[in-house]
């Protein structure tokens, strides 16, 4: 099995409501889709979302990224040789996670595929079925309190709830969703680097004095902040997570080094894809460190392949936040995991399971990205 092409699209799917974070407002999914063309026929499926307060990666720098840098060396090489294709994508030029991991996913599903299984069987294997945690957008606290009890409502048991903007209101925020649905899901907060170390430590304190117990914070202070970091670590009950601290590998290995967090959330966008995401768990486990497999705002292609891996590493990776499809207003993928509010199950089809995308708008070009055939 050969890469003839690699093909990009745009995808677009509203979300059910707007997600609100520390950091950003979001109306909608709009991903920019990779297809991995084959000589065999067979086609590889990809995504990546702009997620430029996070990452730094736009739309334009995405597609610029695959169709010149990353795309044009792929073309000819034997989806069999996992390794060299992982490595040309990793080295075609420097940053650009989010175009990276979309074509890692493309061809991990070319990989599975090839093998005839599925992506996290080839990966290591596991339970095919997972759950996932739901996020509560950062808004007034009615909102948040009715969004909260909806979700448990829908059988979620864990919820993500967004703060980081105003302390005061953070803290009212959380105590008002516990009395509404306290001992019916756990909670975890994701400050979004919102916080300076000394408000989180403040903040934690009154809510662990309030007897409101919380399964983690997830980067309460800025991504650069390791010794912040610490310092929270080192003054709270409440398990510190890394999320936007913990892009790659060796960020990894600095905050293990630093002891400035308890568990790592591994995103594809920001590892780069499969590749760094699968080191990322490897070097967390060696420590003993848990993960959370999470995802930007991305719908049901690059977050099944998170999914995939997730259940590869599961003696590791113990939390999921892969909620992103079950927030669009519908699925485009046709085929591949099926996201069943909170339980997401894996099905047997080979690779990554997708079939088809719909609603897709094509994007140009350039010749160096078709190949001889196409
Ligand atoms: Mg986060």
């Amino acid at each position: 099995m050969k890469i003839v092409g690699v093909r990009l699209a745009m995808l677009r799917v509203p979300l059910k409501t707007p997600f609100k974070t520390a950091l950003r407002t979001v109306e909608s999914v709009e991903d920019v889709v990779v297809m991995v063309d084959t000589d065999t026929g067979h086609v590889g499926f990809g995504e990546a979302p702009a997620t430029a307060v996070i990452t730094g990666d736009t739309h334009g720098s995405i597609i610029d990224a695959i169709r010149y840098y990353i795309a044009p060396p792929l073309v000819g090489m034997e989806v069999a040789d996992l390794q060299r294709i992982t490595r040309s994508v990793q080295s075609a030029l420097e940053k650009n996670t989010s175009a990276k991991a979309a074509v890692e996913i493309a061809v991990h599903d070319l990989w599975g595929q090839l093998h005839g299984a599925p992506l996290y069987k080839l990966l290591g294997g596991g339970d095919p079925v997972v759950t996932t945690d739901i996020t509560i957008s950062v808004n007034a606290i009615e909102t948040m309190v009715a969004d909260s009890i909806s979700a448990v409502d829908r059988g979620f048991g864990a919820l993500k709830l967004k703060v980081g903007k105003d302390i005061a209101v953070d803290i009212e925020r959380v105590k008002a969703i516990h009395a509404a649905v306290g001992g019916r899901a756990l909670l975890r907060l994701d400050a979004n680097q919102g916080w300076t170390a000394k408000q989180a430590v403040s903040a934690l304190l009154a809510l662990e004095d309030a007897g409101i117990p919380l399964d983690l914070v997830e980067q309460p202070v800025k991504a650069r902040d390791i010794a912040g970091l610490r310092y929270v670590s080192e003054r709270v009950q409440t398990p510190v997570m890394a999320d936007e601290s913990a892009y790659g590998p060796l960020e990894v290995l600095e905050l293990i080094r630093r002891q400035a967090a308890d568990i790592i959330n591994i995103k594809l966008m920001k590892a780069g894809g499969i590749s760094n995401a699968l080191r990322m768990a490897d070097i967390a486990s060696l420590h003993g460190i848990e993960c959370m497999m999470g995802c930007m705002l991305e719908s049901s292609i690059s977050v099944a392949a998170a999914v995939h891996l997730a259940v590869a590493r599961s003696d590791t990776i113990t939390r999921i936040d892969l909620d992103g499809p079950s927030l669009c207003t519908f699925n485009p993928v046709v085929g591949g995991v099926v996201f069943d509010e909170s339980r997401i199950s894996v099905p047997d089809d080979s690779g990554l399971g997708i079939r088809d995308v719909r609603g897709l708008e094509a994007i140009t070009m350039p010749e160096a990205c078709r190949g001889a055939g196409g």
